[in-house]
């Protein structure tokens, strides 16, 4: 059985796998739901809970039937992602003052962040039509979380990184897992045209957030929050922006939820974007049809760091069908609400830190009631932007002399 897509703009249907309609549009699979029941669909995801060393074991094949039915179950390469943690802080709850925020913990996915989700999907099709070659632009997870898959489906990858506002670490482990890494003078948006572009003649299967399979993976993030609350959905999901496909991605889980009936409810969707990278906020906020990149963005949040979000007409649709709602906000709140975070035994890097900055934003400024309910979307793990983290908590380090008395003292 052979995948379908659509062209997001012009809604032309296409049989074939590609990144673009030729309009120019971004394609989404698309699903034929009429056979599948929700009640027996809960049944069974119920089930497969307790699955171990199968790929259903993993949080995004357990709900292949909504994801990718069509492949077969031995080309799936999987590393049992997903299964994250969906928390509940008193601490995060109490500082904000609502009254009750879980927060989704996709930080703990095997290569730190919930780009897995949606790269185990694409890597499994990419390598299910043959190709060895795979390859992405990045600013940094996206190309970790690549490179492990192609790692563990024993296939190549290739990596294009903007020499500006990378974080060493996540450089350090896309190359630890044997990607070949390719600096180049430039942004985030030059890379992703030279793929788009030459990818074809060089044999590649390209990873971004065009590929509409990786926001089919991406889906499950929705589908395990809807899950994990028993199918009772929150007033609102609250979730940061950079490339603008995991909004693209929680707004197509949405919508095949309800198709399904598997929610009776569609949340309100905050989008939030750093100050210094927020093109969409701004096209949101002041009623504008078209998005205006911003040719040097610029944010301590390095996953945000993105001028020109190639999502951002999916994004806007996301916005419309949930009653969306967007906000910026500064370094110097993200890098606050990262240290609450953290400091609630959760964690995560400041990109993910983001969602806390702007709820308590959007509840300052009553757009959201604090009687209302959220989720939080935690992107990626404590360990990922370091040099962030160093500058900050190094001038906190004790030293004390091994006597009763000097230890003591800190206590
Ligand atoms: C990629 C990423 C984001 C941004 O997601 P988009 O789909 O690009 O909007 C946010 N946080 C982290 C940690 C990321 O890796």
């Amino acid at each position: 059985m052979q995948l379908k897509f659509i062209c997001c703009d012009c809604h032309v249907g296409q049989a074939g796998f590609d990144y673009r309609c030729s309009c120019g549009g971004l394609l989404e699979v698309v699903h034929d739901f009429k056979h599948l029941d929700a009640d027996h669909l809960k049944i069974l995801f119920h089930h497969r809970l307790s699955d171990r060393m199968n790929p259903y074991a993993s949080g995004v094949w357990r709900y292949k039937e909504l994801i990718y039915p069509e492949l077969p179950e031995s080309d799936i390469i999987t590393k049992y992602e997903g299964n994250t943690g969906l928390y509940a802080s008193n601490l995060i709850q109490q500082s904000l003052g609502i009254r009750k925020v879980w927060l989704k913990a996709q930080s703990e996915n095997p290569s730190g962040s919930f780009k897995d989700n949606g790269m185990t999907v694409a890597v499994s099709h990419g390598r299910s039509l043959g190709y060895r070659r795979f390859t992405c632009t990045s600013t940094g997870n996206t190309s970790s979380s690549l490179a492990m898959y192609a790692a563990l489906g024993e296939c190549n990858s290739y990596v294009l990184v903007p020499n500006e506002q990378i974080s060493i670490n996540k450089v350090l482990q896309t190359m630890a897992y044997g990607a070949k890494v390719i600096g180049f003078d430039g942004t985030y948006d030059d890379g992703i045209r030279f793929y788009e572009k030459h990818g074809r003649e060089l044999g590649m299967y390209i990873c971004n957030s065009v590929n509409p399979l990786r926001i089919e993976g991406q889906k499950s993030i929705i589908y395990e929050i809807a899950q994990g609350l028993n199918w009772e959905m929150p007033d609102w999901i609250v979730i940061p922006g950079g490339a603008l496909s995991n909004l693209s991605a929680l707004g197509k889980g949405l919508n095949d939820l309800r198709q399904l009936g598997l929610i009776n409810k569609i949340p309100r969707v905050a989008l939030i974007q750093a100050e210094g990278a927020s093109p969409f906020h701004r096209m949101i906020s002041r009623g504008e049809s078209e998005i205006v990149p911003i040719p040097r963005p610029s944010t301590i949040a390095s996953a945000l760091n993105i001028g020109n979000p190639p999502s951002w007409r999916k994004a806007r649709q996301v916005m419309k069908q949930t009653e969306g709602i967007t906000c910026s906000v500064s370094d110097e709140e993200i890098m606050e609400a990262k240290t609450l975070i953290d400091r609630s035994g959760i964690g995560c890097e400041p990109a993910s830190a983001a969602t806390v900055a702007g709820l308590r934003k959007l509840l300052a400024e009553k757009r959201i009631d604090k009687n209302e309910t959220a989720v939080c979307i935690l992107t990626g793990n404590l360990l990922k932007d370091t040099d962030v983290l160093r500058e900050y908590q190094m001038s906190r380090l004790l030293y004390a002399d091994l006597t009763l008395e000097s230890v003591g003292k800190w206590l």
